[in-house]
């Protein structure tokens, strides 16, 4: 008998995609599997679309088939195998058999949390510890996680012999397979107590307010998070607690912008001290700087302070604090300060306005390069 070409058992399309080859035989496995199906061929037919699948789930494979046909697979036909090796048998077996094939057993390991900070800018740069206060799933103090009431016995349990799982055996178009499950009588604890706790009913755990100290680094930067392993929900019995994620929320600072590691101000001249020159003493996030203005400085010129910038956040050298200046044009001039603009005007002339720094682009270009 010639063999049925594997797109057609599929029922699917030479160029179906990956995502549509792996949903048909979904279907057609879980329609075909002989504890399901009164069809006298179920078991042959789901041979053939395992073998199908086998082969134009994997691409390389599935080129080859294309190529050549079915000489081009040959002597490569289905494995139990390699199903296995490519976790789909699980996922396969979930499918027809309902959940739990495969899933880990036992006592349920504790739950992500999440929290959120809002710190300044000047704590991103120093970093800054922080204590919270938060509700988490936690082991029950009163008996210490295993469900008992203090004083009062834990029996094995019978159905599961402590295992917390038992195994059933199912049979499968694949073969007898063993399917463990969570054991139903203990939870999956496989110890049940006499009496169980009344603080906790019996589980184990509850939720309390807890107190945890976090300690953010310098350099973070807005909307980051942290990752405390194992500050999370408490597990049952046994089993891990979870994750506490804290995210960082960095309030914005009316001085400087962050841009990458550098930040980024204004500072603010008086037309003399633009014209003349001057020293001035600026902000920034370590305290206050000097910095040397030079006559003649045009607006929007950019006065790098190298190393007042925020750090790396595993250490490492630091970036630069960009101030864009503003030249104030002063107003409200009195009689005398008239004049002596008036005369200016006078003595003023092309030299004064010769602009080397033109060609090089104007304001905006320049404004533009202080924020990268
Ligand atoms: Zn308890
Ligand atoms: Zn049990």
């Amino acid at each position: 008998m010639a063999k049925q070409d594997y797109y057609d058992v599929l029922g699917v399309s030479r160029d179906a995609s990956d995502g549509e080859i792996k949903k048909a035989f979904r279907g057609l496995a879980r329609e075909l599997h002989p504890d399901v199906s009164e069809a006298p061929d179920a078991e042959a037919r789901f041979r053939e679309v395992a073998e199908a699948y086998e082969v134009l789930s994997d691409d390389d494979r599935r080129a080859r088939y294309d190529r050549y046909g079915h000489e081009g697979v040959a002597g490569q036909g289905f494995h139990t195998e390699r199903f296995m090796d490519m976790g789909f048998l699980d996922d396969l077996l979930g499918s027809l058999f309902g959940g739990g094939f495969g899933a880990p057993t036992g006592p349920e390991a504790g739950a992500d949390a999440q929290s959120a900070v809002d710190i300044e800018l000047a704590e991103a740069l120093t970093g800054a510890h922080f204590d919270l206060d938060l509700e988490l799933v936690s082991t029950c103090e009163v008996c210490e996680g295993d469900g008992a009431a203090p004083g009062s016995e834990v029996h094995t349990c019978e159905e599961c012999d402590g295992a917390g799982q038992v195994r059933q055996i199912v049979r499968s178009p694949l073969g007898q397979l063993v399917r463990t499950m969570p054991c139903r009588k203990c939870g999956g604890r496989g110890r049940i107590p006499e009496k169980p706790c009344p603080d906790c009913r019996g589980r184990g755990r509850r939720p309390q307010r807890r107190k945890i100290g976090v300690d953010v680094p310098a350099g973070i930067d807005d909307g980051q998070a942290l990752r405390l392993t194992g500050l999370g929900h408490a597990g049952e019995l046994g089993a891990p607690a979870g994750d506490l994620y804290v995210r960082v929320h960095v309030k914005p600072d009316e001085r400087f912008e962050r841009d990458g590691l550098d930040l980024v101000g204004h500072l603010d001249l008086r037309l003399s001290e633009a014209v003349l020159g001057a020293s001035r003493t600026v902000e920034t996030l370590d305290g206050e700087e000097q910095v040397e203005i030079e006559a003649g400085l045009q607006p929007g010129t950019v006065i790098v302070l190298k190393g007042h910038g925020m750090p790396r956040l595993r250490g490492g050298s630091r970036g630069d604090l960009r101030l864009v200046a503003n030249v104030q044009v002063p107003r409200a001039l009195d009689d005398e300060q008239r004049k002596v603009v008036e005369s200016f005007r006078e003595l003023e002339d092309e030299r004064n306005y010769a602009h080397p720094e033109r060609s090089r682009g104007g304001l905006r270009d320049r404004f533009r390069r202080a924020f990268g």
